[in-house]
């Protein structure tokens, strides 16, 4: 940020203008006021932000039921592979370090990170609270390890604790739940928020983005836009001024479980009230009851989301709520998350070069484009090749493909007006 104030565009800034086919120098601007962020790894780089293309990022991790560290490795190369664009290590189980290690190196793409999760799971294990200062220390271990984004649930205080207890659900955040414990055992303000400089200065030195968690994000619809969620909206505000004043980028996180409804407004009060920062929104759910099928519910929210200006969205998985995912899961969330990142992309870009393409490959029954079109070939391919069809139609309608019948009509009335059309005749 510092440089893009400067007005220096930066190769990060060049390559991620490039492969969104905008202006270098708008993209500089946008990190300049705080509105873009930019990540890179390796060959990778991510802008996400204003303007830009809407981003997915997929969670991996460990929980203390599932330590198995190869799986989540395989979690992460098949996200990378259904194409997220970032990939999130929320491990709880097993040797923490270790693990993120081995994520950090089987990702491609940015990787970021819940700190406190490391302080908390850490201090469990010898059965205590972790001090303010292993907290501190966790956040900056993070970022010595070279990740790209940190969750910081710095936003949530006591008074916006205060307000939980009339919800239905007062805290889904796993992160903010281990605060809130923090908080309420030794009577204290978030150290997170009373700390926030100090992580500010971690970030700057490191080159890290942070991320302003939302540990008061509702659970439930009944929760949504609720007096607590909006506490710590405000406080997020203040503290997206503040890291901008820093040269900090920050990302904004948000919601959660929205009705359809109340999506908009959601999304026009975080802009506003955070100066712009990108939104990244955690689904939102729209519906309670789609357990097992929570991906959808959550295509749907981010769709909403993403049209109405949200920049980054977090991948659910059909799982959610009920089990770590499998490999399965997770490229099913990713899949279903990007088709609600391109769809509202479509909306708000016109960019429906790809789908044009798809129309034509699929009026040419020319399957090979048409897999090169899809935004993941591989279930396609599959169903192509299993359950085909003697024609070059599919077997969804055999002989009476409509696309294969009309165009066997164009022949047909192209050589003799009065010739009978009878299928599989032609
Ligand atoms: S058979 Fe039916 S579903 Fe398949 S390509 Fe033809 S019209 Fe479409």
């Amino acid at each position: 940020m510092k440089l893009a104030k400067r007005g220096v565009v930066t190769s990060t800034v060049k390559k991620i203008a490039k492969d969104e086919k905008v202006n270098a120098e708008r993209v500089r601007n946008g990190v300049a006021k705080g509105k873009i962020v930019v990540m890179e790894k390796g060959e990778e780089v991510c802008g996400i932000g204003a303007g830009l293309r809407t981003k997915v990022n997929a969670n991996v991790g460990t929980s203390t039921d599932f330590a198995r560290v190869e799986e989540e490795v395989r979690k992460v190369k098949a996200a990378v592979e259904a194409g997220t664009d970032t990939v999130m290590d929320l491990s709880t189980g097993g040797n923490l370090e270790a693990v993120l290690k081995r994520i950090i190196r089987a990702s491609r793409v940015p990787v970021g990170t819940v700190p406190v999760y490391s302080a908390f799971v850490n201090s469990f294990k010898k059965g205590e609270l972790p001090r303010e200062e292993d907290i501190l220390k966790a956040v900056e271990r993070h970022m010595q390890l070279g990740v790209n984004f940190v969750t910081v649930h710095a936003a949530m205080r006591r008074k916006g604790l205060d307000l939980t207890k009339s919800r239905i659900m007062r805290i889904v955040s796993r992160g903010g739940c281990m605060l809130a414990a923090w908080m309420m055992k030794n009577e204290k303000e978030n150290p997170l928020y009373t700390n926030f400089d100090y992580l500010l200065e971690l970030a700057e030195d490191r080159d890290v983005i942070l991320s302003l968690g939302d540990a008061l994000r509702p659970g439930c619809l009944s929760d949504s836009t609720d007096r607590a969620q909006m506490h710590e909206l405000i406080t997020q505000g203040e503290l997206v001024k503040r890291a901008h004043e820093r040269n900090v980028s920050v990302i904004c996180e948000g919601p959660g479980h929205v009705p359809i409804e109340k999506i908009e407004a959601n999304i026009m009060l975080q802009k506003k009230i955070c100066s712009g920062a990108p939104f990244y929104v955690l689904g939102p759910l729209v519906t309670d009851i789609a357990v097992g099928y929570d991906h959808i519910s959550s295509a749907i929210g981010g769709a909403i989301a993403a049209k109405a200006g949200a920049d980054f969205l977090c991948v659910v998985t059909p799982s959610e709520h009920v089990a770590l995912p499998r490999v399965e899961d997770v490229v099913d969330g990713v899949v279903a998350m990007r088709i609600a990142a391109h769809a509202a992309d479509i909306a708000k870009r016109m960019d429906n070069e790809v789908d044009l393409e798809m129309s034509k490959a699929r009026a040419e029954l020319d399957w090979r484009k048409q897999f090169d079109c899809a935004i993941y070939d591989k279930k396609a391919r599959e169903y192509r090749k299993k359950r085909g069809s003697r024609s070059r139609a599919c077997s969804m309608c055999g002989d009476y493909c409509a696309i294969k019948i009309m165009k066997e009509l164009e022949g047909v009335s192209a050589h003799s007006k009065d010739e009978q059309y009878r299928p599989g005749k032609h």
